[in-house]
């Protein structure tokens, strides 16, 4: 399983942190036997929170496998909350949120 980009994903000032965490993060879809798809990282978007996290490089937006895999996350007895949980455990000072269509991670600090 591999770290894929979202086409027209900006990486420009994404910190080294992020990329740190980014690559634990491949390890734990890994586990759930999924890609890690980056939909967003320092790219504008009018959506955006005024302090978004995402303009400073230490944010990353993330494709939920269970809406883009259904019947194979299904077979796999998976929730969503379980890779949630997962990310959390594993991934220091960062936290993490569900949003309707990704998992958005912020290093704190
Ligand atoms: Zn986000």
């Amino acid at each position: 399983m591999a770290l894929k980009f979202k086409p027209g994903v900006s990486i420009i000032g994404a910190k080294a942190e992020l990329v740190l965490v980014l690559n634990v993060a491949t390890g734990i879809f890994d586990e759930y036997g999924f890609d890690l798809v980056v939909t967003s990282l320092t790219d504008d978007d009018e959506d955006r929170v005024f302090n978004s996290r995402h303009k400073i490089g230490m944010a990353a937006d993330l494709r939920r496998p269970d809406l883009w895999h259904p019947r194979e996350w299904e077979e796999r007895g998976y929730s969503v909350e379980d890779l949630g949980h997962a990310l959390r455990k594993g991934l220091p000072g960062t936290s993490v949120l569900i949003e309707s269509n990704h998992y958005h991670l912020q290093i704190e600090g």
